[in-house]
């Protein structure tokens, strides 16, 4: 299994980029990965475990949402509530993906689509 190389969130196309060099965030620390708003990039560190980079992945998802639902406090660095609050829904969110089916979601989608 590999990390998708796009992901679509909203109007926004993300790249996704697995790297061996340890992404550093606005604040000069070694972090697991890294959403780079001004490029539509999210870095994910590839030398750990897999399900270490899906997290990962979620958490930098979830920044790049707060970003485009305009909800982030401010862009750079990341107010502190802001990463609190991400660490807490990116989280759960793994964990809810992980243990549900979410096919109903594109069942719909596609079901939607035909009777338009
Ligand atoms: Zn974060």
């Amino acid at each position: 299994m590999a990390l998708p190389e796009k992901i679509k969130v909203g109007p926004i196309i993300l790249s996704v980029i697995a790297t061996p060099d340890t992404p550093i965030d606005e604040n000069g620390l070694h972090v697991l990965g890294q959403y780079d708003s001004l490029n539509s990039i999210i870095y994910i560190l590839s030398t750990t475990n897999y399900q270490v980079q899906v997290e990962s992945l979620i958490h930098e998802l979830c920044h790049a949402i707060m970003d485009e639902s305009g909800l982030a406090h401010n862009k750079q660095p990341v107010n502190v509530n802001d990463e609190q609050i991400i660490q807490g829904i990116a989280g759960y969110l793994h964990q809810v993906l992980m243990d549900n089916d979410f096919s109903f979601v594109r069942r719909q989608k596609s079901k939607e689509n035909k009777e338009e």
